[in-house]
């Protein structure tokens, strides 16, 4: 399990290039049976590698240049729901099978900027509407070491790429808890930062209030120096926000358990409800013991709107993914079979281009479309933004007395593969410690603190507030720290 500093360690001792490495995950990424990848972009990486390499002798005497590039010749996988200038995005869907972006993301642009290469694009829920990756038109992805069970979704690709030692980090994005969730099916750390942190420039829209891009790696650490270089104000997303992004690199680098002393940790007793598997709350249960124990404050909190987190949730997003998605008509974006063009009307050309949505795209598009429609949109999308209104205030005062909260991520560990597909309620459900700080732009992490019997990881989730990511990463390393071996 390598780090970005171990593995700029191993450069500067000459142990390694940026082009092996590559290398490498190349020859790793071809021998695996997970599905974490739909399109490899090898020339374009082999060729940011080979430059990366030389200038480390030429340019910088064989030593990284950790201040000005501080990602220099990492290998890194990216979710394809992000445009990358010349290369396939498919956000897993058919309806963009051949589609190649003239412009790049900016998240994109800023990693490769700080030295990252790009492995490839990686497999998803069609546009990242799902929890267990089995909706993507490319095929299931598989959990990295069950390879019955699911690798948790929407980025399942990502949670499965780094695990499985495919790539070093990965990018993911998360609307109600994408990153998160297949981050703690997966054993890995998950990241999303607060609404506006990162600009979404370039990615392919699916609910624009709560969309967002983070990453997905090995350690806090990485986390953390990832989501810095990424942060900050895009004048092509008029989203971003203009607040200070801190050293977080170091904040990851500097904490000790010690510094656990004093820290207020909230825990809302509505994420502790019947349905929890007994395995999962007893891990979270632990660390929260553990926690206390090195001197944290443990504090219950209460954030009484959370029942209605899901259903909200579900209006929201079904009906700005109508509202999105209805750029893909076959004339501006999206495929135009042959068959289209022997329709007689509009309506006939638009049902045979439409066709090309999966299943679960569809139910979204139908719902979000009933949600908006004159006489209802008061009764739902309104209703629901006023809901919305009320678990943020539950957060905020909530937040007047903790500085962190702490809950599971999910009920469960990874589940089997077709377990949850034919019920989407029962789908919908794994999001439900998630989908609130989404709902209220709050930054929130995963990180893998046991493992149950079968060994199927469990992660802790955390949330701070907004802009706080500072704390976030304080937080999150302490619990990685305290987790030891035993995750
Ligand atoms: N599972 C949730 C959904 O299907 C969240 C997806 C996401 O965060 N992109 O909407």
């Amino acid at each position: 399990m390598k780090t970005i500093h171990e593995i700029h360690n191993a450069f500067d001792l000459g142990k390694s290039t940026p082009l092996e490495l590559t290398q490498q995950f190349f020859n790793q990424i071809k021998a695996s049976h997970h599905n974490a990848f739909i399109t490899l972009c090898e020339a374009r990486a082999l060729n940011q590698a080979q430059i990366l390499t030389d200038d480390l002798k030429l340019k910088y005497n064989g030593k990284v240049p950790r201040t000005e590039k501080p990602l220099y010749g990492i290998p890194l996988g990216i979710k394809d729901v992000l445009t990358m200038d010349g290369v396939r995005t498919t956000c897993a869907s058919k309806m963009l099978e051949n589609y190649i972006p003239p412009y790049t993301a900016t998240a994109v642009i800023k990693l490769e900027n700080a030295g990252a290469i790009s492995l490839g694009k990686l497999n998803m829920d069609e546009f990242a509407m799902g929890s267990s990756n089995e909706n993507s038109a490319f095929g299931p992805v598989i959990h990295p070491t069950h390879s019955d069970r699911v690798p948790g979704g929407s980025s399942g690709g990502s949670g499965t790429a780094v695990a499985a030692n495919l790539c070093v980090a990965a990018l993911g994005t998360d609307t109600g808890g994408s990153i998160r969730l297949p981050a703690s099916f997966c054993g890995i750390v998950g990241m999303k930062p607060t609404y506006g942190r990162i600009s979404r420039y370039g990615q392919i829209a699916f609910a624009s209030s709560l969309d967002q891009i983070g990453p997905m790696t090995k350690t806090v650490e990485d986390a953390a120096l990832l989501c810095e270089v990424m942060s900050g104000v895009d004048d092509k997303d008029s989203t971003t926000a203009d607040v200070k992004v801190d050293s977080w690199f170091k904040t990851a680098r500097d904490t000790k358990v010690e510094n656990v002393k004093g820290l207020r940790v909230g825990v809302p007793q509505e994420y502790f409800i019947d349905g929890i598997d007994a395995e999962v709350k007893n891990a979270i249960e632990g660390m929260i013991q553990k926690l206390k124990a090195e001197g944290a404050e443990i504090i219950p909190v209460t954030l009484p709107h959370t029942q209605y987190a899901v259903a909200t949730y579900y209006v929201i997003a079904v009906s700005e993914a109508s509202s999105n998605l209805s750029r893909y008509d076959g004339v501006r974006f999206g495929v135009r079979p042959p068959e289209a063009m022997q329709a007689r009307t509009l309506v006939d050309f638009y049902k045979k281009v439409r066709v090309n949505f999966g299943s679960e795209v569809k139910r979204r598009i139908i719902l979000g479309t009933f949600a908006l429609s004159s006489g209802y949109y008061d009764a739902y999308y309104r209703k629901a933004g006023q809901v919305r209104r009320l678990m943020r205030t539950d957060f905020e005062n909530a937040f007047q007395k903790v500085d962190v909260m702490v809950s599971p991520v999910s009920p469960s560990t990874a589940f089997k593969l077709g377990e949850k597909s034919k019920d989407p309620l029962k789908m919908y459900l794994t999001d439900i410690f998630t989908i609130p700080a989404s709902m209220a732009g709050l930054p929130a992490m995963s990180v893998p603190v046991a493992k149950d019997h079968q060994g199927l990881s469990i992660g802790m989730h955390l949330i701070a507030p907004r802009f706080n990511e500072n704390v976030l990463i304080k937080a999150a390393r302490i619990v990685e720290l305290l987790a030891g071996d035993s995750k």
